[in-house]
């Protein structure tokens, strides 16, 4: 069997929860402080989830621009109890971010849904749709029915299937 490897030429091994955990939570922008358990178990399921590959979740430890250069991913997801925040932006990182949003609102959802928000969200990142230029990102200013049709959408989609977290709609 032939060992994968990354772009970097090292072995491809699937992130540990802990390590994976690490890696979303030690941001400082997720609050991981126990206000956010359906945000967290999503996070968890994507990482546990054995219809994404090793690679899959490995990638999306390992971003990186057009350059090569390594490229850092923010979670930020705040406490619902929280009014307003501030935080320092360069204790993340120098390096570009990409940033995943997710909303407190989704603590008042079902698990099923939530696993489902996380997934689209890593899907896109995975996809590349954290670059400014990418040609799929090209989002009209205002959202319709076709939301749904953009390329950027059809591709998560398809990911999302593959990893079987479709249920039909959208998010
Ligand atoms: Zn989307």
């Amino acid at each position: 069997m032939r060992k994968k490897v990354s772009s970097f030429g090292y072995p491809i091994e699937r992130p540990s929860w802990a390590s994976f955990a690490d890696y979303i939570f030690d941001s400082g922008w997720f609050d991981d402080s126990g206000n956010r358990p359906k945000t967290v178990a999503a996070i968890r399921h994507f990482c546990l989830n054995p219809k994404v590959t090793d690679e899959e979740v490995n990638a999306l430890t390992e971003l990186e621009d057009e350059n090569h250069d390594r490229i850092s991913l923010v979670v930020f997801a705040p406490d619902p109890n929280q009014r307003g925040e501030t935080m320092p932006l360069v204790r993340v990182s120098k390096r570009p971010l990409g940033i995943i949003y997710l909303s407190p609102e989704l603590e008042r959802y079902a698990q099923s849904s939530v696993n489902r928000t996380v997934a689209h969200e890593f899907a896109h990142v995975l996809l590349g749709h954290y670059k400014p230029e990418h040609p799929d990102k090209k989002v009209p200013g205002f959202k319709g029915e076709w939301y749904r049709d953009l390329p950027a959408e059809k591709a998560v989609h398809e990911l999302l299937a593959k990893w079987g977290y479709e249920k039909g709609g959208h998010r």
